[in-house]
């Protein structure tokens, strides 16, 4: 009798230990864990890359259809608005073009040819997606980096009459962040494609070739300026029989600070179809898991990752890597969070960003119109460009290390996958929803994949972004690794 009553008492204590709650938990939340599937991951992941959503272009019906798409995700899994007015959407202005065909450029004056030379869309340029629609012929004048900097002693446009011309330039400034940090800020302001396409157009240049070939919209649409954006094959070309190569003339600028623009004498053919439209609306998706400490759920870590991608640029960019994987992985692990039925201490706020494309507009409103006092926010947890790699980069995880230790230690306990962090100075111009964050002073990680088996073409920015590119097991584990790690940090 005794024994028994002893052995009851035993087990009560078990029960109400918090070693036995501890187990129950860490059981419960293992199991949930192993739910995250590639599968799932890559079933959000088809469906944001289908033709349906038109490449989910900022200001698109395509756009606004994978908005409400999420939003339905979102009310299914019970997570509650907290966009405008008890919406889900948080809405900005956000002008955008549409590129309405492949249209041409052809070189008209080849080096030692007789007959024009017309190019192959992809393969050899892009119609620029913000330019304006029209055709321009006229000779082409290599501007290095297109920048007029008067306080640097510095510019391309010196000594080179452009006017009705169309102007070569590259992407960039001839000095790097890592090299002279003190140096670079004063050159930042010029690295900005709007800044280039602004100042090409103040010199009175009527079409402009980029020497950075991929589809973005993270330009400026400006009336009566044609663009293009063209790769190596179309640069050499243009500057065969000169004596001078890109590679030369830039290594010389780079070396120097000293311009080497020139009339380069070939006649080339731009023609764009596009369509710009001024009175684009962007939006935000943003959801929350509130939490119910009475004395912690008014702090919020936030998830975020941006929905948007290039739109057609004639053809389907389908953007299945950039960025409907991390959009995925972020569904699948917002699932997992509201299905555990647990309750959290702080509260997770989950943002799909508009306009990422467009130059970080989506997250640079979220960040500047702040619904929850910035002080309150624990952390940022960025996820972009997550499906194609064998190895997870934990991005500014080194300036953060007290928040980047969870995503850490759980990875090496449950999960094992290759991790790295590195430290982000965050100087240059801003290529992600991050930057935004890092600036604010809002501790950031930003994850990512690399290391993928290369192909013979690039998915960046290109049609071939597609889900058959992916490699779908780093996305499972990251949805994992961020699953545990969220729990532990609101929790903490
Ligand atoms: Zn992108």
């Amino acid at each position: 009798m005794l024994i028994k009553k002893a052995l009851l008492l035993f087990f009560t204590a078990l029960l109400l230990s918090p070693f036995y709650a501890q187990t129950k938990t860490e059981e419960k939340v293992l199991k949930e864990m192993n739910s995250i599937s590639a599968d799932n991951i890559m079933y959000y992941d088809r469906e944001l890359a289908s033709p349906k959503y038109a490449g989910r272009l900022t200001g698109t019906k395509g756009y606004n259809m994978a908005a409400d798409w999420t939003v339905s995700l979102f009310k299914k899994w019970g997570i509650k608005p907290a966009g405008d007015k008890n919406t889900y959407l948080q809405k900005f202005k956000n002008p955008y073009t549409l590129i309405l065909d492949a249209g041409e450029v052809i070189l008209n004056s080849p080096y030692g040819k007789t007959e024009p030379v017309k190019y192959k869309y992809q393969d050899e340029y892009f119609p620029d997606a913000t330019s304006d629609k029209g055709t321009v012929t006229a000779d082409v004048v290599y501007v290095g980096y297109g920048i007029t900097a008067p306080e640097l002693n510095y510019d391309d446009y010196k000594g080179v009459d452009v006017k009705g011309k169309i102007v070569l330039f590259n992407p960039v400034v001839p000095v790097s962040p890592g090299q002279d940090t003190e140096t670079f800020k004063k050159w930042r302001p010029y690295s900005f494609h709007d800044y280039k396409a602004k100042n090409a157009a103040a010199h009175g240049a009527a079409g402009v070739l980029f020497n950075y070939q991929l589809v973005n919209p993270n330009g400026i649409f400006i009336k009566g300026l044609i663009k293009a954006d063209i790769g190596d094959k179309i640069t050499a070309d243009i500057l065969e029989g000169t004596g001078k190569t890109i590679k030369d003339l830039l290594g010389g600028i780079r070396k120097n600070l000293v311009p080497a623009s020139f009339d380069t004498k070939k006649s080339v053919t731009i023609r764009i179809n596009s369509q710009y439209h001024p009175e684009g609306i962007g939006s935000n998706v943003v959801g929350v898991i509130k939490g119910i400490d009475p004395a912690l759920k008014d702090e919020y870590l936030i998830i975020g990752a941006h929905l948007d991608h290039l739109g057609k640029c004639d053809q389907l960019m389908p953007g299945a890597n950039d960025n409907a994987s991390a959009c995925s992985v972020l569904f699948e692990t917002a699932k997992a969070l509201t299905s555990l039925k647990m309750n959290f201490k702080r509260s997770i706020m989950f943002v799909l960003f508009g306009a990422e494309e467009q130059g970080v507009k989506g997250s640079e409103f979220f960040v500047n119109n702040l619904k929850i006092p910035k002080d309150k926010i624990i952390g940022f947890i960025n996820l972009e460009s997550v499906g194609r790699g064998e190895k997870i980069s934990a991005g500014s995880g080194k300036n953060y290390p007290e928040l980047f230790k969870p995503f850490e230690e759980n990875d090496n306990k449950y999960v094992h996958r290759a991790m790295t962090a590195d430290f982000n100075s965050n100087l240059a111009r801003p290529r992600q929803d991050a930057a935004h964050f890092l600036w604010a002073g809002i501790p950031t990680i930003s994850f990512g994949a690399y290391g993928a088996p290369q192909l013979p073409f690039s998915t960046y920015h290109t049609t071939h972004d597609t889900p058959e590119n992916l490699t779908p097991p780093v996305m499972e584990d990251l949805a994992r690794i961020v699953f545990l790690s969220v729990i532990d940090i609101v929790n903490k």
